[in-house]
């Protein structure tokens, strides 16, 4: 899960990380109140959407002056932000993050994220902060330097230390440095995040280090213990059908292709979703119904699929093992009938109740088109969507 700057700069305030005052508005009044409270001379207006690259696309704005703020505000607030990680959609940017203004000297950054390779807590940190970071590991990954965290001890002071001299931070202000990044790291432990991006890290005119964005990601598997976490989901930006899908527990991620899937078992999944590519279609989605879905389950399932104007036709997979083939078909028939489907469905049914299910699906009157193999099947909906 994932929250916005400004809650994850709170959070990390609670670990004592050094972050700029600031404070949330949804109106351009509401920022205009909060900046007269900051009282700084400068004040920063930072668009609040669940996507970086904001600054190289308008999204931060340097006021001077209350009027500023007010002018930023009205501009920033219902605008339609498209920066490289939100897609060519955009965003829509619904809250402000007023801020203190900062006195950059440098700007670096650090990143803490779980390493599949290792299987470990990592540190990251460059000189090169502020731009993406990805840039940097593309052309000069030497420039990132790496501290894998034992487990059992947590990150260690030397090695906040190590990182801090290796990235260059100013002598004097390394013991500062390292002091973040181990706080850092006791909010990433605690809060059980997934990534934790502080890009930039800033050293300030007068000797501070802190944080001046903050991405926090949260594990999923352990919201439930962060109910503090949970309260701060913003629904606004996340996918519509996601949400839905998530309230009948079905594990549904939207893609931009154009051909739905109904799968059974996540391997199954991906592996229908490569078997599409490879016969050149593109999947609108990854969808495992699970095993013990009931036939309201996979209806809802087939409406979440059908709400996504960009797809063209469905390919229902189904290897039904503790997943009996009827209570699919069931679902896909009910589905088709209150939405009325206008679109190919292909369907391979393979595994428990097989006969069952495809007698149910023949004598729907729907016009599905039966497969014989998962290739066969990938092979019809990709020439159907065509
Ligand atoms: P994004 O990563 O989405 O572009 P950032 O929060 O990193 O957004 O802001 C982009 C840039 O704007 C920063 O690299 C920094 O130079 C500047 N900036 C952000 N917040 C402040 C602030 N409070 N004071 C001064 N400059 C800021
Ligand atoms: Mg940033």
């Amino acid at each position: 899960m994932n929250i916005h700057e400004y809650q994850g700069k709170e959070v990390l305030r609670q670990y004592g990380v050094s972050v700029p005052r600031g404070k949330v508005a949804f109106t351009a009044e509401e920022a205009v109140a909060a900046a007269q409270e900051l009282g700084s001379a400068v004040t920063v207006v930072k668009a609040q959407i669940h996507a970086g690259g904001r600054g190289k696309a308008g999204g931060v704005k340097i006021a001077k002056s209350l009027d500023d703020v007010r002018n930023f505000a009205n501009e920033l607030i219902g605008k339609v932000l498209v920066t490289h990680q939100t897609g060519p959609e955009g965003k829509e940017v619904k809250r402000l993050l007023i801020e203190e203004g900062c006195d950059i000297k440098k700007e670096y950054y650090v990143g803490v994220v779980v390493d599949r390779a290792t299987g470990r807590i990592v540190m990251m940190a460059s000189e090169e902060g502020g731009t993406e970071i990805e840039e940097v590991a593309a052309h000069s990954p030497e420039k990132i330097i790496k501290e894998i965290v034992d487990p059992v001890t947590g990150l260690l002071p030397f090695q906040a230390r190590r990182l801090a001299y290796a990235i260059n931070i100013p002598n004097e202000l390394v013991n500062k440095a390292a002091g973040f990044m181990l706080k850092l790291y006791k909010a990433f432990e605690d809060k059980d995040c997934s990534i934790a991006e502080i890009n930039p890290l800033v050293v300030t005119g007068s000797g501070d280090v802190m944080a001046l964005d903050a991405k926090l990601n949260f594990d999923s598997n352990a919201l439930f213990r962060h109910k503090d976490i949970v309260a701060l989901r913003d629904l606004d930006e996340e996918d519509e059908k996601e949400i839905q899908a998530s309230k009948y527990d079905l594990s549904y991620i939207a893609l931009d292709g154009n051909i739905g899937c109904m799968v059974n078992g996540a391997g199954l999944a991906m592996a229908t979703m490569d078997i599409i590519k490879y016969y050149g279609g593109e999947p609108a989605n990854f969808l495992d119904v699970g095993g013990g879905a009931t036939k309201e389950k996979v209806t809802e399932a087939f409406k979440i699929i059908l709400s996504d104007a960009n797809v063209k036709g469905i390919f229902v997979n189904i290897f039904g093992g503790i997943m009996k083939c009827d209570v699919i078909a069931e679902g896909v028939v009910a589905a088709a009938r209150e939405l009325g489907l206008d679109k190919p469905l292909v369907v391979r049914l393979e595994g428990t109740n097989v006969k069952l299910g495809k007698e149910i699906l023949n004598g729907s009157g729907l016009n599905i088109v039966a497969a014989d193999s998962m290739a066969d099947g990938a092979q019809k909906i990709v020439s159907l969507v065509k």
